[in-house]
């Protein structure tokens, strides 16, 4: 995919996350402070002005420009956390998207998603939706089976956090209270995935 493409497809992301800011900030309304749309909105306009602005001359720093912009604009854990990913998924794409790169960079994100905030799989957070969209990914045969695959993965994997206990970030406090809801971060990842692979939310 080549980079024009990619900008585009990181531009409906950011439609995605924008038109998605009530039900987020309803999920974190459940178990957390209620702040994750607003937050993610506003990173997401900025990525989505940074995007227009500086049309991005790599898919690389398309993943970054978005990871920068949410980084310095969103605020919050999810700031640095989806911060993280994206600028963490950029070291591991090149010039054009390919099947390879992408599956490399989700698993870069992760790592970068770790270092920066030590959560495990199983504490109820976007790390649920992320790692089975990456062995998703690792399956497919072609790039967009690969983007299809892993949003699908993210989108279950979202839903399976609801039958977790936080034990990570501000739900941790719930304890088995947050049981039955699921992660806002899990479904913030699941709708970004859905929205690269060109589908409306899975
Ligand atoms: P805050 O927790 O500061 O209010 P948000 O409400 O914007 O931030 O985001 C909460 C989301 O961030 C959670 O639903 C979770 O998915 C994600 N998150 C929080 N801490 C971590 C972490 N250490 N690792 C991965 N994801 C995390
Ligand atoms: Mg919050």
């Amino acid at each position: 995919m080549t980079p024009a493409d990619v900008a585009a497809r990181l531009g409906a992301v950011c439609e995605a996350m924008l038109a998605a800011e009530p039900r987020l900030t309803a999920a974190d309304q459940a178990i957390g402070d209620g702040d994750h749309g607003v937050g993610m909105a506003r990173g997401f306009e900025a990525a989505r002005q940074a995007l227009l602005t500086k049309p991005p001359a790599t898919a690389s720093e398309a993943f970054k420009g978005v990871g920068m912009a949410i980084l310095m604009k969103s605020g919050g854990a999810s700031g640095a956390v989806f911060g993280s990913f994206f600028t963490g998924m950029a070291k591991s794409i090149g010039e054009d998207l390919d099947q390879a790169g992408f599956t490399a960079g989700l698993r870069e994100g992760l790592a970068a998603v770790q270092a920066r905030g030590g959560a495990k799989p199983g504490d109820k957070t976007m790390i649920d939706a992320l790692v089975p969209a990456i062995a998703a990914a690792e399956q497919a045969l072609s790039l967009e089976d690969a983007l299809m695959s892993a949003a699908a993965a993210a989108a279950q994997g979202a839903q399976s956090t609801a039958a977790m206990i936080a034990t990570t970030g501000k739900a941790k406090t719930l304890g088995a209270r947050s049981l039955g809801h699921v992660d806002p971060g899990a479904v913030s990842l699941s709708i970004m995935l859905a929205a690269l692979a060109a589908h409306s939310d899975l």
